[in-house]
């Protein structure tokens, strides 16, 4: 099936069209600069990529621009809009009404509506990419694919937060945590390479964003990212967990408003912020490399908060089979996979220095006989969403 999966983000859009029988991407992009000036960057097949100045004022636009290159004479990879078979969706909230990939009919596009106000900047965008799917290929079938969905499992004592019942009742705030395509994908992909009766798996999806998931026998049964995706570890320029009280001490201190405590807690923290160097981790690991203490530090907290929700999710499951590193910085910097495992030897953890060292794929960075499999696992969002999309109409 040729699944077209769409990923609006604030002010980008990412494209690819993927064959879920061959699991090959004939076309990818990403618009950018949407509402500024505008620019393409594409991809067919693995040729190079080409750069496209396009005007796109708003997504309505960004999809007109996906449609055209991918049925150009020259550049695009079908003769007509007909050689798609779906539209996959990822939405960033599904609340609590979504717990698995929903088909779009009318009554479910209004349903997401009501979740905008859980993600007041991504979830509208996603609204308006699926309008202007509904506008510019109609009669093509649509999913939502969420990042909430996967985490809806989480039992009550993992959601709930110590605060009164009602801002649940009333509100349902609670923890919905993110990231959950990845983490169900890479989950599923570690539980075939185990040989274990309902595997306990905690997969770290560590990137700009990071979050780490504890997985039962296939369910999330607890995850860092909460309310929104600010809780929990160290990220790029995100704080993770911080005492709230800090907060309005800082509003006092240097006279804020809630919203500017939230930029900086958004924007400006993390390892970005601890280090005043980069949210990057290449230029962290070249500036502690060069002697900067504060990238040394920073990377240090980092490491050490993935081991202490490791060591949570361990007992919060009463054991561990697997544990996972994925996503750009669990993929490729082999110094923080070697330093959170340096917390886990008491978990039964033997580290594969050799393998560690390796780059490449899929692997295990576990020695032969260690109690708990240490894997690295590419993650793969758009064909996660590609395959959930086909699954849902195939039913
Ligand atoms: P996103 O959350 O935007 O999808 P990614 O999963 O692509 O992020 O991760 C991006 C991050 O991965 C970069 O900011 C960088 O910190 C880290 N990263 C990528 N390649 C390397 C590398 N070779 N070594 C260390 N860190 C890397």
């Amino acid at each position: 099936m040729n699944v077209l999966v769409i990923n609006c983000g604030s002010s980008s859009l990412k494209f690819q069209l993927i064959d879920t029988e061959t699991e090959q991407v004939s076309a990818k992009g990403l618009c950018e600069r949407i509402g500024i000036d505008g620019q393409l960057i594409y991809q067919k097949n693995s040729n190079e990529k080409e750069v496209i100045a396009q005007e796109m004022p708003t997504h309505a636009e960004a999809i007109q621009v996906v449609i055209n290159i991918l049925t150009d004479k020259d550049l695009g990879v079908i003769s007509s809009l007909d050689e798609i078979d779906a539209i996959g969706h990822r939405v960033a909230h599904g609340g609590e009404k979504f717990s698995k990939p929903a088909f779009i009919t009318e009554e479910v596009f209004n349903e997401l509506g009501a979740c905008n106000e859980l993600a007041p900047l991504h979830n509208p965008v996603n609204l308006i990419g699926i309008k202007a799917c509904d506008e510019f290929i109609p009669n093509t079938p649509m999913v939502a694919v969420f990042d909430t969905a996967f985490h809806q499992s989480m039992p009550e004592r993992a959601y709930l937060y110590g605060l009164p019942s009602r801002y649940y009742d009333q509100y349902k705030i609670r923890r919905y945590g993110f990231h959950g395509t990845s983490h169900k994908f890479v989950s599923d992909r570690a539980s075939e390479l185990l040989s274990v009766h309902n595997p306990k798996i905690i997969v770290c999806h560590l990137g700009n964003g990071s979050s780490i998931c504890a997985v039962n026998n296939g369910k999330s049964v607890d995850t860092s990212m909460g309310f929104t995706p600010l809780e929990g570890l160290v990220m790029g320029t995100r704080s993770g967990d911080v005492d709230p009280a800090i907060l309005s001490y800082i509003a006092e201190k240097e006279n804020m408003s809630i919203s500017e405590i939230m930029e900086v807690l958004n924007k400006k923290s993390g390892v970005a912020g601890i280090s005043d160097v980069s949210s990057d981790f290449r230029d962290l690991e070249e500036a502690a490399n060069l002697g900067n203490r504060k990238a040394k530090i920073a990377l240090d907290i980092f490491s050490y908060r993935v081991a202490k929700y490791i060591g949570g999710y361990a007992a919060a499951m009463n054991g561990v089979d697997s544990i996972v590193f994925t996503a750009g910085i669990g993929e490729n910097a082999i110094t923080i996979r070697k330093e959170i495992c340096s917390y886990l030897t008491y978990l039964g953890v033997v580290f594969d220095q050799e393998a560690n060292n390796t780059r490449g794929s899929e692997r295990e960075i576990s020695k032969k006989g260690s109690k708990v499999k240490v894997f690295v696992i590419p993650t793969n969002e758009e064909l996660a969403i590609a395959n959930e999309t086909a699954a849902v109409i195939q039913l």
